[in-house]
Order: structure tokens, then sequence, then C-alpha cells
């Protein structure tokens, strides 16, 4: 075994990490091992774990009914190709997601093609949008309408639907293709709505309906763009006008998906948004590998059938992976062998009060709390560099960044081990040198 040192300068001179530069600016802690809530670093400290691996982990790590999914499955096979093939993970999987996702008739959402990773279900999303007018004879309509303060994904064309300010744009300016903003929401997730909070996107969409093949948003909840909560009626009022309008709406639920908000899908904060698109990702596998699908209804497949653009033009190499499929069903049984909505409400309960003491310091601007989601908004960004041992020295595992100090943990977190999240939470916010 490697000792930490050794792990350290491997990392260092060969190991590119997430929006990083080369070496490392902020060095990283090795990690040994993880099981349920606690992450094993390499020196022995155990830290409890307030991130799900970036919202995906909701059963925790190493969990016994996912390990022997996994198990299984590879005494089977462990990939095989989908050109021409198929096998009883992917239909019973698809069979499970199509049951539990929202709509119903020519809408419902039952039609699924499976990805390798989050952004690459927004890349087939926009295909799948853009191709369906063309399909139909209307191939202007091309572009995308989104709200600021949006992340979809780091390639390119779900870089191009991100914050144009956040998203770093201007790095891209070049090659990205140029798609249309309005506003983000102001009114929030229980604030009284606001007719007016909508008018921006209904001039948008209004003037340039044309163009637009489909709206592309998170619903109820923008993630790594700035957390922030809108309301439900936004999303309400977006799907009305996207009818209205002739323009598809995509939602990506990558983050959102599987319970983290309180429901299923946060769609479903709004009363009847059927969204035409869907993309899921993250939490689907249960945090055990990397896996997503773009969903759909059979209004918008039919069109697929015939038409001038053909089938739909994607076909990722690790397709319908068994393994991911296998362990995905076992992770959504497992989410409903349990009343996991009662257990977000108790989250919720927790981090709502433990986190209001963060309001009495001066260096907070806000905080908020939705489902198992809970965010302490400070007034001015963080030195990473210097929070992300603080963090650590605190015994537990956050990743702030900009302004943020937030936690999603995993669902089956113990109440004294939230605790412990929060608690830290607390004093990372309120004791922070400036
Ligand atoms: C994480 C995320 C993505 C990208 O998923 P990857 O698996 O990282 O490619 C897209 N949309 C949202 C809302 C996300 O949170």
């Amino acid at each position: 075994m490697l000792t930490t040192e050794e792990i350290n300068t491997l990392d260092r001179d060969h190991v590119w990490h997430p929006y990083a530069a080369m070496p490392n600016a902020v060095p990283c802690f090795p990690v040994e091992k993880a099981s349920g809530c606690e992450i094993t670093l390499n020196d022995g400290r155990v830290l409890v774990d307030g991130m799900s691996s970036w919202w995906a982990a909701i059963h925790g790590y190493n969990h016994p009914i996912l390990n022997a999914a996994a198990s299984a499955q590879m005494e089977k096979m462990s990939h095989m190709m989908f050109g021409g093939l198929t096998h009883e993970p992917a239909v019973t999987l698809a069979q499970e997601l199509a049951r539990i996702t929202p709509g119903s008739g020519d809408n419902k959402l039952d039609k699924i093609f499976y990805c390798d990773s989050g952004s690459v279900a927004v890349e087939v999303a926009m295909k799948m949008a853009i191709q369906y007018w063309f399909n139909k004879g209307i191939s202007a309509k091309s572009k995308f309408l989104t709200i600021r303060g949006g992340y979809h994904g780091d390639t390119f064309e779900a870089m191009s639907v991100c914050d144009p300010v956040g998203g770093m744009h201007h790095l891209f300016s070049s090659t990205l293709p140029q798609q249309l903003f309005c506003n983000r929401p102001e009114t929030k997730y229980h604030e009284e709505w606001d007719e007016s909070d909508i008018q921006n996107f209904q001039q948008a969409l209004n003037k340039q309906k044309d163009e637009i093949a489909a709206v592309i948003l998170e619903p109820i909840v923008q993630g790594a763009g700035g957390m922030r909560f809108y309301s439900p009626h936004y999303l309400q009022r977006v799907r009305d006008l996207c009818d209205e309008h002739d323009v598809l709406l995509i939602c990506d639920e990558i983050a959102t998906g599987f319970g983290r908000t309180g429901t299923m899908f946060a769609v479903e904060h709004a009363e009847n948004v059927v969204p035409d698109i869907l993309c899921i990702g993250k939490a689907l596998s249960g945090g055990f590998l990397s896996f997503a699908a773009t969903i759909t209804s059979p209004k918008i497949a039919r069109v697929f059938e015939q038409g001038p653009a053909g089938v739909l033009m994607h076909g990722p190499t690790f397709m319908g992976n068994p393994l991911a499929c296998a362990v995905s069903l076992a992770s959504l049984q497992l989410l409903q062998s349990y009343d996991w909505k009662e257990k977000i409400k108790f989250i919720e309960k927790q981090l709502t009060t433990e986190l209001e003491p963060c309001m009495d310091s001066p260096h907070v601007e806000d905080v908020r709390v939705l489902g198992a989601i809970g965010v302490v908004e400070m007034k001015e960004p963080m030195d990473l560099k210097m929070m992300q041992p603080r963090v650590v020295e605190e015994g537990v595992w956050l990743r702030p960044f900009g302004k943020l100090l937030y936690t999603m943990p995993p669902f089956i977190i113990q109440s004294h081990e939230l605790r412990k999240i929060t608690q830290a939470m607390v004093t990372l916010a309120t004791r922070r040198r400036v």
C-alpha cells in the first residue's frame, strides 16, 4: 500500500482534478475507503460525508444491496454492446423508470435513452429537440432558451446553456453555440408568486419562438450555478408558455432526481408539469458508477420513426451498460423500500433548525433549505485553499464553492451525523476569519 505522501506525490505529478490547475493548487486528501456516511482518509481520519459525492451517493457508500446487485451482474457480464443486442437489466430498469416518471398518455415519459454521464444526457436531449423539429420539417427551430444561473454540464452544447457569466463562456466564445438567455426567477420557493417574474421569459419566448427548439432548465433548484430554490409557479408558467408557443421543455433533473428535494422528481413540486424531455443522472446509480438517461414521451419519440432526419443520431460505446443498469435498478428498489419522503422531511427539518444560527453571523448573506439540501450563502467568496483543510479539521466532508457552504447528505444519514455537519457549517460560517 502507498503512503499518504506517495499518493500525494503521484497525484501532483500526474493526475488532473475537476476544475483544477496542473499541478493542483489545492492539495487533495487521499481517501482509503468509505462506508455508510463515513469517509476514511489514508491517514486514518474519519469524516462524515455531507456531499453524497456531488448529489449521487443517496444510500451512502459501500451499500451491501448495491454491492450484491453489482456482483450478481458481474457474474453474468459487466458490459455488452447495445447495438443490435439488449438485456434484462436494461429493459427492467427502463420499465421501472417509466413507472416512476411523471406524465400520462401521449406525454408519459416512458422512452428511455441510456447515457454514460449527465452532460451526455443533456447533449442527447438537445439533439432530440433539434431533430424533433427537423423531422417535422421545421429546421429553423434549432436554438435553446434558458434562464441565467443554470448549470447543465461541461460538454460544449451543455456548456452553451450554462450561466453565461459563471459558465466561462468568454473562454470558448468562438466555438460555443450561441443560445438565448433570460433572467432567472426571482420568486423564491416559499414566496408568494408574482406574475411579473415570468415577463422576461415570456418576452424572450414570444420574440424568438420560431427559432427556439426547446427551453432547457433545472426545475425548482438551480444547483451548481448558485444553489437557488425558485417558485414552482414559475415552472408552471414556463410549461404553459412552452405549450402556447409550440416550444419543447427539457427539464434537467440530473441533480434533483430521485428524492433530493422531497419529491421523486423536482417537477412534482408544480402541479401537472410534465417536461417533454427529462434528463437524469447522478443519483440514478446511487452514486455507484457514472450513469445517466434522457427520457421522452411517445409524442416526441414517434417523430423519429420516419422523417428527413431519421433516427436519433447518438449511440455511446457504453450505452445501456448492464452493470450500471443492474445497480441502478437495485438503487431505485432500495429507495422505495423505506419511507424516503418521511426521511427527507426529517433531514429538511433538522437542517432548517440547526443552520438557522448562521443567520446571526455578519458574514452570512442567506440560509436556505429544501428537502435534503442545506445552503449557507456567505457575503464574500471563500478561499477554498484555506477553507478546505478547516472543513476536514471539523471531521466532515464538504466542498465549499464561491460564496456557498452547502450540504446534500446521503439520505441514510443519522441525526447525530447530520448534527456534526450542521455544527461544522455553523462554526465555519460564523467564526470565519475575513
Ligand atoms: C452534474 C450535472 C450535470 C452534468 O452531469 P455530469 O455527470 O457531471 O456530466 C448536468 N446537469 C446538472 C443539473 C447537474 O447537476
